[in-house]
């Protein structure tokens, strides 16, 4: 797996290999990538303490504005995020960057190079 992570305004690549196990620090930006069909990778999260909120992020892939930004309750994140990503991938306002004006791929769609392993 690869986990991407933002610090700084860098993006830049963790790599977990097979049996590996990474902490990462709380409010810490980042996007875990299983390029490789039928890979798993399990992530343990905190549990949710009523009234948080998660915060959901879109980067542009061209000049890597945050291009789309939500804040929402996460009570159960196999069925909550399926509908905010669906939503943001139907939203072309939403997925068009206001810096450099590139639009956000679609589902599954990054670009080359960007999810390597
Ligand atoms: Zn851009």
């Amino acid at each position: 797996m690869i986990l991407k992570v933002i610090d700084d305004g860098e993006i830049t690549d963790v790599r977990i290999n097979e049996g590996e196990v990474l902490m990462l620090p709380p409010h810490i930006r980042h996007s875990p990538q299983r390029p490789v069909p039928g890979s798993y990778g399990l992530v343990v999260e905190s549990p949710r303490i009523s009234g948080m909120l998660d915060i959901f992020e879109w980067y542009c892939f061209e000049c890597m504005a945050c291009i789309h930004r939500i804040e929402v309750p996460v009570n159960n994140i196999v069925d909550d995020l399926p509908p905010l990503y669906e939503a943001f991938y139907a939203d072309d306002a939403a997925r068009t960057c206001g810096d450099c004006g590139a639009v956000y791929p679609g589902k599954g769609k990054p670009p080359p190079g960007w999810a390597d392993i």
